[in-house]
C-alpha cells in the first residue's frame, strides 16, 4: 500500500462520534508539516480503552469495528481530522537538537461532549519529515507498556496523557531482531512541549513566539488571559504545574527516565513513556534506562532536572517578558526561584499525607527524612513500606526488628497523637495516599510477555487491578509481591 490508498472516513456511515476542531493546524505553518500516516498491511486491535472512549463521547462498538481499527492504524483518516507532524526541538541529555514528531502524527483535536479539547495522536504511523534515521514505527511491547503505565498513572491520580488503543500493524519492525509492529492512539491535553517553545524561539520570528504563547495560554491557562504580564504568569503557571507533577512522581516512586525538554509538556501532563519504570527498593540513585549511563535522570535527580527544563522554558519567553533584556531576565529568575519551594511544599504535603499527618510541624521534615534514610539503609521496598505502615503490619516491612525503626515508630506515633484527627482519620488519609499496587516492572514484563505470545488475559487482569490502585483488598495484595531477586538489574530502553 502507499499513501494514496488512504481512505477518508464518512462519519455518517461510521457514527464513531469524532468531533474534530484543529486549532493547531491554524497556527503558523512553520509549526508543523501536514502529513498523513502510512497505511499498514493488516491491522488488528490488541487493546482498546472502552472506558476512555466513553469519556470522550465516542461510540465504543463503532470504534472497535473494522472502521475504528482502520482509523487506529492510520489506514483511514477520520472525518474532520487533519493529520500533521509537529515541529519541536529539545535538550536531549543536555544537548540541544532539532527533533519534531519523528514517529507520531497528530490527527487533530477532538472536542468531548463536556467541551474539553484533546489531541488525538497516532504513535508509530510511519516516517515523517522529522524522522531522521528512524523508521517512524514502533514495536508492540513498548506501545503496550506505554498503554499500561499511562493508564496506571491516571488511576494513581497523576496528570498524564492517556491511551485509547493499541493496534498491531501486521508488519514487522526491525530492531535488534524483527518484532511485531504496533501503533498507539494517544490522547493528550496537547502535545505542546518546552521543546515546542525552544524550536519557535530559536528559529522563528518573535511574532510567531507570541502566537504560540497566546495559543498556549488560551488552551491551557485561560485564567491568565487578563493578567498584567500574562507571559510571566504563563511561566509561573508551568512552574506550579510541573512542581506539583514531579512531586507526585516522587511520591509513588515513578522514574520518567528521559526528562529531556522535548518530553516535558506545558499542560503539566506526564508524557512519553519510553524508558520509565517504578522503583521497588527505595534508593534515590535508581536508574533503569540503558542510555542514562551518568544517572542524570535518576529518581533523586528528577526534581532538579524539572527545574533545569523550566529554566530552558523561561529562556524562550525572555523576549515576551519585557522589552528590556535585563528586566526580562530579572523577572524570569524571580519566577524560577519559586520552583524549588513549590516542589518542596507539594512533596512535603504528600509525604505528610503518606504518614497520616493532617497538620504541619517543624519536626516533620526530619521525621520524613529519617524514615527514608532507614528505607535506604535496610533496602526497603518504597510502596510496600508505606502500604504496611498504613495497615499497621510494621512487622512485615524490611525495617522490622531494627532498633532505629522502633525509635522512629515511637516518634511517629507521638506525632500522630499530637494532631486533632483520630487514628481512624489518619489511616483513611494514608489509604488514599499510599497505593497498594503500582505497575511493578516484573508484573508489566509478565503481562507483555504473555501479550506478545497472543495471550492478553494477564495484561487485562493487571490493567483492571491497576485501575484501582488504592483498593486495600485481598486480590490487590497478591500484586504486592516483590520479584524474585535477580543478578541482572532491570533495564529499560528508549525509542523502541
Ligand atoms: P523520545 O525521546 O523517545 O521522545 O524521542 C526523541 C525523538 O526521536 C523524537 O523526535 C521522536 O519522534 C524521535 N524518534 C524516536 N523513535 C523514532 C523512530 N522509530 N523513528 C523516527 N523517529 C523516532
Ligand atoms: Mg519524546
Amino acid at each position: 500500500m502507499n499513501e494514496t490508498s488512504i481512505t477518508k472516513e464518512n462519519d455518517s456511515l461510521s457514527k464513531i462520534g469524532w468531533n474534530f476542531d484543529n486549532s493547531y493546524a491554524r497556527l503558523p505553518e512553520a509549526f508543523f508539516v501536514l502529513h498523513a500516516p502510512k497505511p499498514v498491511r493488516a491491522p488488528k486491535l490488541t487493546i482498546f480503552n472502552e472506558r476512555l472512549a466513553e469519556e470522550l463521547g465516542l461510540n465504543v462498538e463503532e470504534l472497535s469495528s473494522e472502521m475504528g481499527v482502520s482509523q487506529f492504524a492510520g489506514n483511514t483518516i477520520p472525518e474532520g481530522a487533519e493529520p500533521l507532524a509537529q515541529a519541536y526541538a529539545g535538550h536531549q541529555f543536555g544537548h540541544f537538537n532539532m527533533l519534531g514528531d519523528g514517529r507520531a502524527v497528530l490527527l487533530g483535536e477532538h472536542i468531548t461532549p463536556e467541551g474539553e479539547r484533546l489531541d488525538i495522536q497516532l504513535k508509530g504511523p510511519g516516517r515523517t519529515p522529522f524522522s531522521r534515521g528512524g523508521d517512524g514505527r514502533a514495536a508492540i511491547k513498548p506501545m503496550l507498556r506505554e498503554y499500561i503505565i499511562s493508564e496506571a498513572m491516571h488511576s494513581l491520580g497523576i496528570p498524564t496523557t492517556r491511551s485509547l488503543a493499541v493496534v498491531e500493524t501486521g508488519e514487522a519492525v526491525i530492531r535488534e531482531t524483527e518484532l511485531p509492529g504496533a501503533i498507539l492512539t494517544r490522547v493528550a491535553a496537547s502535545h505542546i512541549r518546552v521543546g515546542t517553545f525552544q524550536y519557535v524561539a530559536n528559529w522563528r520570528p518573535i511574532e510567531e513566539l507570541r502566537q504560540l504563547a497566546d495559543y498556549t495560554i488560551n488552551r491551557h491557562y485561560p485564567e491568565l488571559e487578563q493578567e498584567e504580564n500574562k507571559y510571566l504568569s504563563l511561566l509561573q503557571g508551568v512552574i506550579n504545574r510541573q512542581a506539583s507533577l514531579i512531586a507526585k512522581w516522587q511520591l509513588v516512586g515513578f522514574i520518567h527516565g528521559v526528562m529531556n525538554t522535548d518530553n516535558m509538556t506545558i499542560s503539566g501532563e506526564t508524557i512519553d513513556y519510553g524508558p520509565c519504570a517504578f522503583m521497588d527498593q527505595y534508593d534515590p540513585e535508581t536508574v533503569f534506562s540503558s542510555i542514562d549511563r551518568q544517572g542524570r535522570y535518576a529518581y533523586g535527580n528528577q526534581p532538579h532536572y524539572g527545574g533545569w527544563n523550566i529554566a530552558r522554558f523561561a529562556e524562550t519567553l525572555l523576549p515576551l517578558l519585557d522589552e528590556k533584556e535585563d528586566k526580562a531576565i530579572e523577572l524570569a529568575q524571580e519566577a524560577l526561584s519559586s520552583y524549588a519551594d513549590s516542589f518542596m511544599n507539594n512533596w512535603q504535603k504528600g509525604m505528610r499525607e503518606k504518614l497520616g499527618l493532617f497538620n504541619e510541624e517543624k519536626e516533620d521534615e526530619a521525621l520524613i527524612q529519617n524514615l527514608l534514610d532507614l528505607m535506604k539503609e535496610f533496602e526497603a521496598d518504597f510502596t510496600n513500606t508505606f502500604r504496611l505502615l498504613t495497615i499497621e503490619k510494621h512487622e512485615e516491612t524490611a525495617l522490622a526488628g531494627k532498633k532505629e525503626f522502633v525509635e522512629w515508630s515511637e516518634k511517629w506515633q507521638k506525632r500522630l497523637g499530637r494532631q486533632a484527627e483520630s487514628k481512624k482519620d489518619s489511616q483513611q488519609l494514608m489509604m488514599k495516599s499510599n497505593p497498594v499496587v503500582i505497575p511493578r516492572n516484573h508484573l508489566v514484563e509478565e503481562a507483555l510477555e504473555a501479550a506478545e505470545s497472543g495471550d492478553n488475559s494477564v495484561m487485562e487482569k493487571l490493567l483492571n487491578i491497576l485501575s484501582k490502585p488504592y483498593e486495600y483488598s485481598v486480590e490487590h495484595t497478591e500484586y504486592c509481591k516483590l520479584p524474585t531477586p535477580s543478578n541482572q538489574p532491570y533495564r529499560t530502553f528508549c525509542g523502541t
